[in-house]
């Protein structure tokens, strides 16, 4: 079937993990979980790893298991102005882009204020129909397949008619297991083994794409 959208992740998809983006968000949520359960940083990731294969996030398993309410002043802790002070405008994102010949989203787990500060800090804010973000998901997020369903069907689409690009593999295979078009981009040949599609560049999403 012929696709006729691209649903790209956001964070360490289109811009490289290299930048440490998510690294710094992830020591944010481990000192505020930490804050949060009056334990350890460390303690608190181990509580978290245990349980968080059957959430989308680490705010979804908070609130679902902890008893946590308090979703803005965890937003603004996690995603503090200037986080994404270290993205310039990337004029080759930009081209590659504009090059697709379809239009394209973006969805991600994040909050749309990072989103916004992301995109604004790449230079492409333009570029994008629609923005999907974890408030707009009732913070339940990738990979619940809800999430992917109700994303396409606001763009009128379907899962064989949509390409999703994402850098976490278990978003990609929630995807792929709706009988959707999946690719992973695995930037640092992380998972070799990997049984779906699996790219090392945006810029090889071409070579699935008939022209
Ligand atoms: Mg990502």
């Amino acid at each position: 079937m012929t696709l006729q959208y691209i649903l790209f992740d956001l964070d360490n998809t289109l811009y490289s993990a290299r930048y440490g983006l998510e690294l710094n968000v992830g020591r944010r949520i481990a000192d505020y979980l930490a804050a949060y359960l009056g334990v350890s940083p460390e303690e608190a990731i181990r509580q978290r790893q245990e349980r968080i294969h059957c959430y989308g996030t680490t705010l979804e398993w908070l609130m679902a298991e902890k008893g946590f309410t308090d979703v803005e002043a965890y937003y603004a802790a996690i995603h503090p102005a200037g986080e994404a002070d270290a993205l310039s405008p990337d004029p080759g994102l930009r081209r590659f882009l504009e090059g697709l010949p379809l239009p394209r989203g973006i969805l991600t787990n994040s909050p749309r204020e990072h989103a916004d500060r992301i995109l604004a800090q790449l230079g492409i804010p333009d570029l994008f129909t629609h923005i999907f973000d974890i408030r707009w998901s009732g913070f339940t997020g990738k990979p619940h397949r809800e999430v992917f369903l109700r994303a396409l069907d606001i763009l009128g689409t379907t899962p064989e008619t949509t390409l999703f690009i994402d850098d976490t593999p278990r978003c990609v295979t929630g995807y792929c297991a709706l009988g959707g078009k999946g690719v992973l981009l695995d930037e640092a040949d992380a998972y070799p083994g990997y049984p779906h599609p699996r790219i090392r560049t945006l810029q090889d999403i071409f070579s699935l794409i008939p022209v």
